[in-house]
């Protein structure tokens, strides 16, 4: 059974529980990340880390621990439950209290960790590719906030997974922001597109890694933005995400994207992103 991380204490999942005045529960009011760990390695924690704070900024929630807090109950959270891939799921609410739309007083922050073996997408996947379907993003105006509030996003892709895709790729006024739960890239004559961050797509942990690892090897990669039509019109279209990693589209609306195979510049930038990750999981900064 596993070992989760609550308010201070670890303790086995079964025990864990919240009360039901918790403005997560009642409110959605709460903010989360999820962290992959290979190898025992928090996974660009950094990174997630400053997301976090940027999303706990966001809602004017104090954050309850500092980065070094966060890392001492994150590294014993791993080590209570050892696997050599996992994703760490944590959540920030605010808290328990009467319940009221407005913030209270002086909330008192619920904490909450867990850590289960990343679902990895089998091997077929990323050599056939998956199929998406476009959906207009009907989701509100703050998508840059990590929020629990995940509602739109369940809809979205339960929609896709109704009709047998891996995922639902979204378009607001005829331009591409995101995946229902992840970024997307798409390859246009060579050029690597993706868009640019702004209010409507979720800064993905793992967007920013693929934009700085193409830059740094010399491919051009764009942020911009991409229209609807460019990206029905892709040569090749990328989910990221740091559970799925950079996963190639090779399906969109029943129709083939490109020849319909994983193409040229995702195995490149796919293998790129492979070397990185064994590079650093194996370093001493992990
Ligand atoms: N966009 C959305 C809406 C997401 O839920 C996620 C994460 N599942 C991402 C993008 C990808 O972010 P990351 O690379 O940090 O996992």
């Amino acid at each position: 059974m596993s070992v989760v991380y609550l308010n201070g204490d670890f303790v086995p999942a079964e025990k864990a529980t919240v009360s039901v005045f918790d403005r997560g529960f009642l409110l959605g009011d709460g903010v989360y990340e999820v962290i992959p760990v290979f190898s025992g390695c928090l996974f660009r924690l950094q990174a997630h880390l400053q997301r976090l704070q940027n999303s706990l900024d966001a809602i004017k929630l104090e954050n309850p621990l500092l980065f070094k807090q966060w890392e001492d109950m994150l590294k014993q959270l791993i080590a209570e439950n050892t696997h050599p891939e996992l994703s760490i799921y944590l959540q920030v609410t605010r808290g328990a209290a009467v319940r009221d739309h407005a913030f209270p007083v002086d909330p008192k922050p619920g904490i909450f960790a867990m850590a289960n073996p990343i679902q990895k997408l089998a091997d077929r996947y990323f050599e056939k590719g998956v199929s998406a379907i476009t959906l207009e993003d009907n989701r509100w105006q703050r998508c840059n906030i990590k929020a629990i509030s995940l509602l739109p996003n369940v809809l979205l892709r339960q929609q896709a997974v109704e009709q047998g895709m891996a995922e639902a790729i979204l378009i607001r006024n005829g331009e591409l922001t995101e995946g229902a739960a992840s970024n997307v890239f798409v390859v246009n004559n060579g050029k690597i597109m993706t868009p640019a961050k702004s209010q409507y797509i979720l800064p993905g942990i793992t967007r920013d890694l693929v934009v700085e690892l193409a830059q740094e090897n010399n491919i051009a990669c764009v942020e911009q933005t991409v229209t609807e039509s460019m990206l029905l019109n892709a040569d090749e279209i990328w989910l990221t995400s740091s559970t799925k990693e950079i996963l190639p589209v090779t399906t969109l609306n029943d129709k083939p994207v490109g020849d319909g195979r994983p193409g040229s510049v995702w195995k490149r930038i796919a293998e790129i992103y492979r070397d990185y990750k064994n590079t650093l999981i194996h370093s001493p900064d992990c």
